[in-house]
């Protein structure tokens, strides 16, 4: 029996996954973190483009020029942020940011602060860089606690703290206040704030979001198109950040990953400088599915909290209820894959057409009645 390495046999595959062996194939899909919408024609075309005109070779490193320009254009536009784009790096998606970010940053024996419950791969991604996961409890109403999060970086060990709002799996978009108050009480403790992003353009209602490092320069910005233009399989995201850590994160996608996929990168570039109008159409479908899901899980009787921003909703549903939702043909994740503190929630992606929740909805009621 061969012997591998702790980091790695110390990981579990995410739990998320594990649902959709329980269901049939006529199950509902509200499980995934993915989009159903397809990817807009003028990024697609431009891939296309990129193919014939032959642009399928190593690119640098650190990405396209141009893309680098255009996410640094973004960010001064879009999140009032002041990066060059030698300060950008292109990333294999959200993903490949947080791997390079926390990877350059987290020492042996260092801790990552998150949120708990919170987004599955913050607690791996510290393990495979040596790090020690150091998950913080939400409030009850899902948001951050502030406090807790002082005193957890008071403690000399930690390093970095990922923020993310809005948030996975809950739904919930922190104040401009709550953001200030821990970039500016992690900056006391030299904690640096890696902030993920990913779906800032999904905030609902009144909702305003607000980037991180309008607060401090002790922020890391992470995003990527994945989410917000239905992007999820071209796999290209970025981290932005002082030089001093870009020429780091860069030396571990070089000798990891060389580049991210130029076809891509040239797909990315029409997103961020193309026309805009599909991120507004799909924000205003996700909108309105959350309006009939909520209402429908409350019209069960089914305690559910509003949720502000992305597209996933986190009732209160006990493990056994779960199992028998899944049975029933619906796919939803139960919250203890996202924490210890998610037992008792699942949560439930409305990446998924009305129909398809319209459906969803009569076969949860089939359970719980
Ligand atoms: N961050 C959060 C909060 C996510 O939910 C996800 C994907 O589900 C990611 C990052 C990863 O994004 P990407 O697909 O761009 O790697």
């Amino acid at each position: 029996m061969t012997d591998f390495a702790k980091r790695v046999t110390s990981i579990d595959i995410s739990g998320i996954r594990k649902m959709f062996e329980a269901a049939g194939p006529n199950a509902i899909n509200m499980g995934l973190g993915q989009p159903d919408f397809d990817t807009p024609e003028n990024i697609k075309a431009a891939a296309v483009r990129a193919i014939t005109e032959g642009k399928t070779g190593y690119t640098n490193n650190a990405g396209i020029d141009e893309l680098r320009a255009a996410v640094a254009d973004k960010l001064k536009r879009e999140n009032g942020l002041e990066y060059t784009p030698k300060q950008v790096l292109i990333t294999a998606g959200g993903s490949g940011a947080l791997h390079a970010a926390i990877s350059s940053l987290v020492e042996e024996g260092e801790k990552v602060v998150f949120n708990n419950p919170g987004f599955v791969s913050y607690g791996s991604l510290a393990k495979l860089a040596g790090g020690v996961p150091a998950p913080v409890a939400l409030r009850p109403d899902l948001h951050l606690d502030v406090e807790a999060l002082k005193e957890a970086f008071s403690d000399k060990k930690t390093k970095v703290m990922v923020l993310n709002s809005p948030a996975n799996p809950t739904g919930m978009v922190e104040s401009a206040e709550t953001i200030r108050a821990v970039v500016e009480a992690a900056a006391d403790s030299g904690v640096t704030i890696l902030s993920d992003e990913v779906y800032e353009k999904f905030c609902y209602g009144d909702t305003k979001f607000v980037s991180a490092a309008t607060f401090g320069d002790n922020v890391v910005t992470i995003n990527a198109v994945s989410k917000t233009y239905a992007m999820t399989g071209w796999r290209v995201g970025f981290m932005a950040g002082n030089q001093d850590i870009i020429e780091q994160a860069v030396k571990i996608q070089q000798y990891s990953l060389a580049c991210p996929t130029s076809i891509a990168q040239y797909a990315a570039l029409e997103a961020y400088t193309g026309d805009q109008s599909s991120v507004e159409v799909m924000k205003a479908e996700y909108a309105a599915r959350r309006e009939l899901l909520i209402s429908g899980l409350r019209e069960m009787g089914i305690e559910v909290a509003m949720p502000e921003g992305a597209f996933y909703a986190f009732p209160k549903l006990d493990a056994e209820t779960v199992t028998k939702i899944v049975a029933n043909d619906v796919i939803i994740t139960p919250g203890l894959a996202f924490g210890s503190l998610g037992d008792g929630y699942a949560r439930m992606s409305y990446a998924a057409s009305q129909d398809n929740i319209r459906e969803a909805l009569k076969r949860i009621q089939q359970v719980v009645e």
